[in-house]
């Protein structure tokens, strides 16, 4: 039990605690509690699992430190989201702490150079990057599209406003010269949506921005033959050559039961940001529950098979290091 005393400071109303008995927790432990939420995307992708993957780290941090005396007091959640740019709007506005942000969005939030499709956000700053994500853009198995433009006259998913998906998607539309009218039906629908709609014949293709491989696509794949085409044509090396933040990706044979022949196509890093605002302990105590637990990590998800911490604190990350990140990989002699 906690007894309160209210007394006058110099004019400024204070309070002050005095400890009667300790079998409850302390109010400084309460006060420590911080509750954290992480953006992701949608519920089968890989970002939710990026998220959830954290906020696991952070708490088996917290039930090993209680063990040990030593106390983060974080409790943190990972909704889902409408992905890359949802992400980044809303920490910009603070209402979330961190996010997962396609490495090219994070980029353009940076600097402001894609206003029309990311809010400049100066106060970005980058945690670590995580798992590559190849654009992919997933067909009905029986269509006759082999790439990209071969999509003109179809029924074709850009993705929700919000998705780093539907970014990319755009970037690659105008490299191409079409614009939504090109298509017979341009739908925005969700991630999750996606791959359902082609299942059931409601459009012919969706492009996505992925980690390899994944729940969604596979209910493509897997569920009724769709395949991923090969994007590796003049425009795709042009946009590799022109933008700093793309690079060729494979997806190799045997990824799913449709992938008979690699794939190629140009893809991101997918990238955990947060705000120049977030406390910087509270930044440490993340990224220190992530690389004290990188092993466990690794295991949660396929495409988490090969993080490399060196990679994860320089690869994808154009907005600077948050402080809170660089004294953790500064204590680790990383940096
Ligand atoms: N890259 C996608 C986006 O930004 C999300 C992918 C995922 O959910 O794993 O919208």
């Amino acid at each position: 039990m906690i007894a309160r005393t209210k007394i006058i400071l110099g004019g400024v109303a204070a309070v002050v605690f005095a400890t009667v008995a300790v079998t409850a927790p302390t109010d400084a432990a309460a006060q420590q509690r911080r509750f954290i939420a992480i953006g992701t995307g949608g519920p089968t992708g890989v970002y939710f699992v990026v998220g959830n993957s954290i906020c696991r780290m952070i708490h088996k941090e917290a039930a090993e430190g209680r063990r040990e005396g030593r106390k983060h007091g974080i409790r943190c959640s990972a909704p889902s989201t409408g992905g890359s740019t949802y992400n980044i709007g809303q920490i910009a506005q603070g209402e979330l702490d961190f996010g997962v942000a396609q490495s090219d969005w994070q980029y353009h939030a940076y600097n402001g150079s894609a206003p029309d499709r990311v809010t400049h956000v100066p106060e970005l700053r980058a945690v670590f990057s995580v798992h590559p994500e190849p654009y992919q853009v997933i067909v009905a198995g029986d269509s006759d599209i082999q790439e990209f433009t071969d999509l003109v006259g179809k029924r074709f998913n850009i993705g929700n406003p919000g998705s780093g998906q539907r970014g990319t998607t755009e970037v690659m539309m105008a490299a191409h010269g079409l614009t939504t009218a090109d298509f017979a039906l341009a739908t925005e629908l969700t991630s999750t949506e996606q791959s359902k709609a082609l299942c059931d014949g409601l459009i012919d293709g969706y492009g996505y921005t992925v980690g390899v491989p994944n729940a969604g696509v596979s209910v493509a794949t897997e569920g009724c033959s769709a395949r991923i085409i090969n994007l590796n044509g003049a425009v795709e090396e042009g946009l590799v050559a022109e933008r700093p933040y793309y690079g060729f990706a494979s997806i190799p044979a045997g990824t799913y039961s449709t992938t008979v022949e690699d794939v190629t196509t140009f893809g991101v890093l997918a990238t955990v940001v947060t705000n120049a605002a977030v406390d910087d302990d509270l930044v440490y105590e993340v990224v220190r529950a992530v690389f004290e637990n990188i092993d466990d990590f690794r295991k949660l998800h396929p495409a988490f098979a090969n993080l490399d911490p060196a990679q994860m604190i320089s690869n994808g990350l154009s907005a600077p290091l948050h402080p809170g990140a660089v004294r953790y990989y500064q204590e680790k002699g990383w940096l």
